[in-house]
């Protein structure tokens, strides 16, 4: 069990408070054009996601939130860096939660300002600290970014907000690199309880930013830490959500569509494996995708490639195949239920796969 942070309320979710750990993305449109906007959302609900994030870099795009927010499901962020006065229009445009920057919005009265807009609407705010923009003085007194300056800065932050009787927050402590944030997460979990909204910042493209985040998002989750987690790609946000959720499955914490087990193969493999395994996980994928994978049964299938090992090493599957000399046989929960000629292999199995979660 993960550490019971306070629970918060965005839109009709729960953040913290041992709830799930949610999944969330950011769009990568101009958010000034409301139907190219939209329907980046709409594809982010599709596979799962559940907050959204726009940016608000201009007073036009924060005008076009409401009409945004009238046509998703999931709540919406609005991300405000530098202007106060965006933020506060975002709040009377109806988003269900801020993330400021305090490193660029840093006079008191306007951040007032902020909080007493906030408050009226009853929204959360989150500080999102990151390492590219903590304040000067912090910076002069660490010498360079370090956990600890991070920690100071968010800290600060919170106790402006405090003072000002305002505790819908969570936290977010960005670095670029891994251990920085993980230190810097587990240093401010020790010292409050607000939710935290996991993340690497400017992880990379899809191959080399899935690892960054997954190792950093997912050793501290590991440790019971964190409450929201964006996954940041340079890519399609849909690869985020779904990273997202593999990291959860991963750990046990949410449940994601399917699980494919295959075997790495090896001098006894008598199948195309590689090939069997692509043309299900590709067949799969079509499956998944006209529903949420997050709403469909979670299964795991096994793609195995000899029979001498195949469902035994794969007890814990729903279903799956193991390769034979001219044949292969689909098991059930490690029992054998029938042969399969050898080139129907993958195309029988996601038959039978469809047949196991109704579609
Ligand atoms: S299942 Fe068979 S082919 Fe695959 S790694 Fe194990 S022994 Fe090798």
């Amino acid at each position: 069990m993960g550490k019971i942070t306070r629970k918060i309320k965005i839109g009709k979710l729960d953040i913290g408070g041992g709830r799930p750990v949610l999944v969330q993305s950011m769009t990568k449109t101009d958010t000034r054009n409301v139907t190219s906007t939209v329907k980046q959302i709409k594809d982010l609900e599709k596979v799962g996601c559940e907050i959204v994030r726009v940016a608000i870099p201009d007073m036009a795009a924060a005008k076009v939130l409401s009409k945004i927010k009238d046509k998703i499901n999931i709540p919406l962020v609005g991300d405000v860096h530098f202007d106060y006065r965006l933020a506060l229009e975002a709040i009377a445009q109806g988003v269900d939660k801020l993330r400021l920057n305090p490193g660029n919005i840093t006079k008191k009265e306007e951040i007032g300002k902020i909080i007493k807009a906030a408050k009226k609407r009853k929204i959360p705010i989150r500080i999102g600290i990151n390492s590219g923009s903590l304040e000067k003085n912090i910076l002069k007194k660490y010498g360079k970014v370090t956990p600890e300056a991070m920690v100071e800065s968010a800290l600060g932050f919170v106790r402006i907000f405090e003072n000002l009787s305002f505790f819908d927050i969570v936290l977010s402590l960005k670095a670029a690199d891994v251990p920085t944030t993980i230190k810097a997460y587990e240093l401010i979990s020790r010292k409050c309880d607000y939710p935290l909204h996991l993340g690497i910042t400017e992880a990379g493209t899809p191959f080399s930013g899935t690892i960054k985040s997954a190792v950093g998002i997912g050793t501290l989750l590991f440790k019971g830490i964190g409450d929201t987690i964006r996954v940041s790609l340079t890519g399609n946000p849909r690869e985020e959500v779904k990273v997202g959720f593999e990291i959860l499955k991963s750990l046990g914490l949410r449940q994601y569509g399917p699980t494919i087990i295959s075997c790495p193969t090896c001098g006894r493999c008598k199948i195309p494996l590689i090939k069997i395994a692509q043309e299900v996980e590709k067949g799969l994928a079509q499956i998944y995708n006209f529903k949420s994978p997050a709403l469909i049964k979670s299964i795991q299938i096994a793609i195995m490639g000899c029979i001498v090992n195949g469902p035994g090493e794969a007890k814990e599957a729903d279903i799956g195949i193991a390769g034979g000399q001219h044949f292969g046989i689909l098991f059930k929960k490690g029992k054998v239920i029938k042969k399969i000629p050898q080139k129907d292999l993958s195309k029988e199995l996601l038959k039978e796969i469809k047949k196991l979660i109704n579609i």
